[in-house]
């Protein structure tokens, strides 16, 4: 059969020798639970191709998941059961497992015998420690594939970078090889014996949620047609105002893309292709591209080099320092995580922000930055203001749990990516803000009477 290589080698790389086995080859999903634009499942088909193997795609579902509740698993179920039909169309496919990857993939592996394993690239510890233990159980070759950035998290930089300024030029002069279009899906031509596979089943795996104190949200539709919808839609009427609506919480002036980029509904290669194809100004494009790609690329060579990117030892020295200096400084007005989680402080737009998170799972970017630095402002120490803020952002945004939520809230709390501003009391060398500043930028009366 005839078959033309379409997937840039340099996004993927051997993570484990092996003999290749006599079943199909196996593309355990993980990040990126998406059919269309999504390399590792690209990548996984090319070898299938030339091997003239079936193609299978397994995804493990542990509802134990760390800071996960019904908010996140119905986005991500939901999602599923809409990739498992599209799967389906292309004669691929699709195992639904329950439990932690590295308690049940290796019997998997053991009872189908995969050609090989293809995998997509994850900085979390958690998933990086899955990945280790698979791998351990596992004796066929294994690939990683970098579904989520456009530049390999690995290319990129080899190291943990310092601030956006210094990944920014290792990123662009990238850019030009890895920002392309991305190749279709082909039906694929070699099928497996039909295999008695479970089709997802949502509500019965949601009846076994532990934990639904938080709700799901009404205003966004999971699943990869919906992320593309709202893809289309900002694109049309949002893009063209984004360097100038953005940074104002009293407009919708953000494109409400995160969750689908958090569960890998939606590709960021894809959003910033048609953003670069678009007939919107360049300052736009440039504006959006920034938080696209620098912003989150960033974020993500943060947690894949520093693997306390939640704690306070990621803080950069300086702020360290700084953050010590101010320890024992006079807290004027302090807020337990009760008095937080129930957006019960003395500030009325704080609280109003904490009740968007609270109902609507999401929290406009310029004030997640104000909510965290009050949390700082108002904790006994550094080390409890960045528990609280990762607990509450991990625990109500639909778009949490994700290497943007590390690094946004070490950004706020401790500096990271940032530089040393005026001494100050409690925050001393950290960036400050507060309210007067939020005046300047939008009306905060009417942001807390919407
Ligand atoms: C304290 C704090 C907590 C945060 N928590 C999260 C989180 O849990 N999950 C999350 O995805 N983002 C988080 N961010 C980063 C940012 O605020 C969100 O990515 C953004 O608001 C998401 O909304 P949007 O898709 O409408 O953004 P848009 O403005 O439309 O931006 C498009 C995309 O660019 C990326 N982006 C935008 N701003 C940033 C940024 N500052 N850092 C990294 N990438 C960025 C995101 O992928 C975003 O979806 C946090 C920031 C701070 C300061």
């Amino acid at each position: 059969m005839y078959w033309k290589r379409t997937v840039d080698q340099e996004r993927s790389r051997m993570v484990q020798k092996g003999q290749i086995g006599d079943g199909p080859v196996l593309y355990w999903m993980s990040r990126d639970q998406r059919a269309h634009d999504n390399w590792a499942l690209l990548y996984a088909q090319e070898r299938a191709l030339v091997l003239e193997k079936p193609l299978a795609v397994v995804f493990c579902i542990d509802l134990e998941y760390p800071a996960a509740n019904l908010r996140h698993f119905a986005f991500l179920l939901r999602g599923l059961e809409e990739l498992q039909n599209t799967l389906k169309n292309y004669a691929i496919d699709f195992h639904l497992l329950q439990g932690a990857p590295d308690n049940i993939l290796p019997l998997f592996l053991e009872k189908t015998h995969p050609a090989l394993l293809v995998t997509d690239f994850d900085p979390l510890r958690i998933k990086k420690r899955w990945k280790e233990k698979v791998l351990e159980h596992c004796s066929i070759p294994a690939f990683e594939v970098d579904a989520h950035n456009i530049v390999p998290c690995w290319l990129a930089s080899n190291k943990r970078e310092y601030a956006a300024y210094t990944i920014r030029k290792k990123i662009q002069q990238q850019l030009p090889r890895f920002l392309t279009d991305f190749p279709d899906l082909q039906v694929h031509p070699y099928v497996s014996a039909p295999a008695s596979i479970q089709p997802v089943t949502v509500n019965t795996l949601l009846k076994q949620v532990k934990d639904k104190s938080v709700g799901e949200v009404d205003w966004l539709k999971p699943g990869e047609k919906a992320g593309i919808n709202l893809m289309d839609d900002f694109l049309t009427h949002g893009l063209h105002s984004y360097s100038t609506d953005s940074n104002n919480p009293c407009l919708d002036g953000q494109s409400n893309l995160s969750p689908y980029f958090h569960f890998g509904q939606l590709a960021p290669q894809r959003v910033a292709w048609e953003v670069e194809q678009s007939n919107a100004t360049r300052d736009n494009k440039e504006a959006y591209l920034e938080e696209l790609i620098i912003r989150r690329e960033l974020a993500d060579n943060y947690c894949y080099y520093a693997d306390d990117y939640d704690r306070y030892s990621t803080f950069p020295d300086w702020a360290k320092r700084s953050l010590d200096e101010h320890r024992e400084d006079v807290r004027p007005y302090l807020a337990d995580l009760e008095t937080l989680e129930n957006a019960g402080t003395e500030d009325a737009l704080w609280n109003r922000c904490q009740q968007d998170l609270l109902q609507n799972g999401k929290l406009h970017g310029y004030l997640r930055m104000y909510w965290a630095k009050k949390i700082l402002e108002w904790s006994v120490s550094p080390e409890e203001a960045m528990a609280n803020a990762l607990f509450l952002n991990d625990k109500y945004s639909l778009d949490g749990r994700d290497p943007n939520g590390y690094a946004g809230v070490a950004w706020s709390i401790g500096g990271v990516h940032d530089r040393a501003w005026a001494d100050r009391p409690i925050f001393g060398k950290i960036r400050y803000m507060n309210k007067n500043g939020c005046k300047r930028k939008f009306s905060v009366t009417e942001y807390i009477k919407r």
